[in-house]
């Protein structure tokens, strides 16, 4: 990095999921008309109602600074929401509103870890976890997510990890990239565990932004239920998947105390100040309007509809695996298989420049097969080298679906195709 860069910003990973709209580019350059399974939003728009509230605002002058824990009436409508579907009491002044779903999670890591703690994390997993896992210095413990386990993890791995040093949990349920689900079972058993052997003050941080989209009928499970854990659980939660908001960037964190709330919220004062009033506003029409809960409802059947038809055709294809996703809108797809016959495992292996054998599918699939997917180490490192698979979103129509299926089929077995872009280094190499 030199010396113009702080020696902190390598601590910065990219984040794959906006990297790869460089490789598209690059992509439809050369030629192909790519098919773009990699979005990590829903393929709907906002609602009107929620758009023309945030318009009314604007327009009525609702456009200057405000609380910069977040305007009331949104965090006791928070607050109610929150209270009502988890069966605890947790009040406004326990809620911070962020800019987007994503601060609470720096926020969090910032606020409560020091180097040496150490920190459990999914993996597969969102990204930024392993990223200010890193960033604070503190130890990351992979917590590995297996397929042959619906990616829930297992309480005695769990166990064998938490110790005294413990001082952060992250979980996600329902989860990116997998799809896993965790029970209420499995909530209890973390509750267990980490009362026994964690860090006296440890804190367990649970990415619920998947909350509304889970299939089969089930319900959502949150771990400040279990008995004890209101005490000791951060819920983060946003708007961008329950109400297809990825652009207006609103979400917020449920702190265990007020205390806690006003610590996380020095982090966004000293960064941003306040998230914009007007589109707290509409993001509380958004929570409070039943319009919006059936809409809500609606897209969910069609993300588990179009499920239903293209996890059996992944499974069909010679090489490619996939169990079904118990929620959000993702499809994991374990293309071990794929990487060994085109011969990426090898390739990878005797080349120590090589991204890993699921990043040259992915890459070559999309180079070459014009569709964009994203690899297994979009979803944290550590731990991942042997573990060959691509995410797909399931966020677009059932014929583009189809169709991005079909090419990574076609790029499944095009062996000759494979040998012509390792020859072609620049591709895949960063
Ligand atoms: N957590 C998970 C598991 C996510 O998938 C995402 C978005 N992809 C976020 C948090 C962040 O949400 P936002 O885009 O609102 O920052």
């Amino acid at each position: 990095m030199g010396k113009l860069f702080a020696q902190r910003c390598a601590r910065l990973g990219s984040q794959n999921e906006f990297k790869i709209a460089d490789d598209i580019a690059k992509a439809e350059v050369m030629g192909q008309q790519v098919v773009r399974l990699n979005l990590g939003e829903p393929d709907n728009d906002s609602a009107d109602n929620i758009n023309e509230c945030a318009i009314a605002n604007i327009k009525s002058g609702n456009t200057h600074y405000c609380d910069p824990q977040g305007i009331i009436a949104f965090r006791e409508s928070i607050a109610r929401f929150v209270s009502r579907t988890r069966n605890v009491e947790v009040s406004a002044d326990q809620v911070l509103v962020t800019s987007g779903g994503k601060p609470p999670i720096p926020f969090s890591f910032l606020t409560y870890v020091d180097p040496g703690d150490e920190v459990i994390y999914p993996s597969p997993g969102f990204p930024a976890y392993e990223v200010w896992t890193n960033y604070v210095g503190a130890t990351p413990r992979p917590l590995q997510l297996r397929e042959e386990n619906n990616y829930r993890f297992d309480a005695k791995t769990l166990a064998s990890m938490v110790n005294r040093k413990t001082k952060l949990l992250v979980i996600n349920s329902p989860s990116n990239p997998t799809g896993g689900v965790l029970t209420k079972e499995d909530l209890a058993d973390v509750a267990t565990i980490m009362a026994e052997q964690a860090h006296p003050d440890y804190r367990i941080l649970s990415d619920e932004v998947y909350e509304e989209i889970i299939f089969d009928g089930n319900d959502h499970h949150s771990i400040i239920s279990q008995p004890g854990m209101k005490e000791r659980t951060i819920i983060m939660n946003c708007h961008s998947k329950t109400f297809a908001m990825t652009g207006w960037r609103i979400g917020y964190a449920v702190l265990p105390t007020k205390e806690e709330a006003q610590a996380l919220r020095l982090w966004s004062i000293n960064i941003y100040s306040c998230t914009p009033p007007f589109i707290q506003e509409a993001a509380k029409e958004a929570l409070d309007n039943p319009v919006n809960n059936e809409i809500t409802q609606k897209m969910c059947a069609l993300f588990q509809e179009r499920r239903d038809v293209i996890v059996p055709l992944i499974n069909a294809v010679d090489g490619m695996h996939c169990t079904l996703p118990g929620g959000a809108f993702y499809a994991f797809i374990n293309v071990a298989g794929i990487c060994e016959r085109l011969g990426a495992i090898e390739f990878s292996a005797h080349n120590q420049e090589s991204p890993l054998p699921s990043t040259l599918f992915q890459l070559f699939a999309l180079y070459k097969h014009g569709v964009a997917t994203l690899d297994r180490s979009a979803f944290g490192i550590l731990g991942s080298e042997k573990q060959h698979y691509i995410r797909i979103s399931l966020a677009s129509d059932i014929e583009t679906l189809k169709l991005g299926v079909s090419r990574l089929a076609d790029a499944a077995v095009d062996e000759d195709g494979f040998k012509d872009f390792l020859k072609q280094p620049e591709l895949f190499l960063q």
